[in-house]
């Protein structure tokens, strides 16, 4: 069983220019899997953007073309469920048979073993066996190797050996053809304003532009409702606003850290540098204030800081915002950058 959805392929992954590199190379590697640089093959990006629909694709592309490899598909969750199950019943060299076995292996945001120090060990251990063997490995993250954590530095080494291509966010044109894509796939005609409002106002993910299809067709069938602009809003309103709840610290750190042009873990790191401290502090003041988080799990990832921490920097972050006009400005300009 290859865990594959053949609905994920290459025809349904729409084009443009915010992913055409991830796209090509994955359409390298599905032409001749384990034979190209490419290897591993690591896509990563943001939430909804494609990586798990482009991975399938290269796997179901690769089952198409050699339909004798044995083509694996596995999010790494459950990669890590199956290996401490078999450290559990004794079966940890069963365990990594299996894996060695295979002709290509995919496994879905890798991001998910940080901190996983066993099943990394382990995924080591397979990666350098599949790789010396000329097998194909993909993986997915949601970030780039430079900024993954608490992922081994020998690991992170190899994720960094072949090609790793960015999804970005789609572009108005790429946008437009995802909407008009997925109503021909469903059949539906669709105004082009409506279309465009669509593709105007929902510009992150790909999941939620499909997302609003799916609830402007189930309001039309079960309401009898006609495909209006006030129809779309009211479902793109319903969108956004969950989407503003859902900003992530990892979103304020990258946010921060780029505005301040250092990278996360300097943001991160132990040193008193009086502008790298103000950077750090401003991240926890915008993590407490726009994610649910606790003060705790704020500073434990925001470079393992304790609550005291984070408390002093948000009084911090007050106090400057009070008595210093470029601090201030610094602190308007994130926040727009964070709600844009
Ligand atoms: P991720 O794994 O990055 O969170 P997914 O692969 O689950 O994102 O994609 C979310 C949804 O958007 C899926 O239904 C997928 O088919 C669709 N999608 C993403 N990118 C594209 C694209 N370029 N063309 C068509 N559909 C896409
Ligand atoms: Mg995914």
């Amino acid at each position: 069983e290859s865990q594959l959805n053949p609905n994920y392929n290459f025809v349904n992954f729409v084009e443009g220019d915010s992913n055409r590199l991830a796209r090509s190379a994955g359409m390298a590697v599905a032409n001749k899997p384990g034979g190209t640089s490419f290897n591993p093959l690591l896509i990563y990006g943001g939430v909804g953007l494609g990586k798990t629909h482009l991975s399938h694709a290269i796997g179901v592309e690769i089952k198409d073309k050699y339909p004798d490899k044995t083509v694996l598909y596995i999010s790494s969750e459950k990669f890590t469920q199956q290996f401490i199950d078999s450290v559990k019943s004794n079966t940890r060299n069963d365990f990594i048979h299996f894996y060695q076995m295979i002709d290509v292996l995919i496994i879905d945001d890798v991001q998910f073993l940080s901190g996983k120090a066993g099943t990394q060990d382990v995924f080591f251990h397979i990666f350098n066996h599949l790789h010396q063997n000329g097998k194909q490995v993909i993986l997915t993250s949601d970030k780039a190797p430079v900024d993954m954590q608490d992922i081994e530095q020998r690991l992170l080494s190899r994720f960094k050996w072949g090609l790793s291509a960015e999804l970005q966010a789609p572009d108005f044109e790429t946008r437009i053809s995802i909407l008009q894509n997925k109503l021909y796939r469903d059949g539906v005609e669709m105004p082009e304003e409506i279309v465009e409002y669509i593709a105007k106002n929902i510009k992150s993910n790909v999941r939620e532009l499909e997302g609003v299809i799916i609830s402007m067709i189930a309001q039309a069938s079960f309401n009898r409702k006609e495909f209006t602009i006030e129809l779309a809003k009211q479902i793109v309103d319903k969108f956004v606003k969950n989407t503003k709840k859902e900003i992530s610290i990892d979103y304020i750190q990258k946010v921060v850290s780029k505005y301040f042009d250092m990278d996360v873990a300097t943001l991160q790191s132990k040193t008193r540098k009086r502008h790298i401290v103000q950077a750090r502090q401003l991240a926890m003041y915008f993590a407490k204030r726009m994610t649910k988080s606790s003060l705790a799990s704020i500073g434990s990832q925001i470079g393992k800081r304790d609550h005291a921490t984070v408390l002093h920097a948000c009084k911090t972050v007050d106090n400057l915002t009070e008595t210093d006009k470029q601090f201030k400005k610094y602190v308007e300009d994130l926040r727009k950058k964070l709600t844009l």
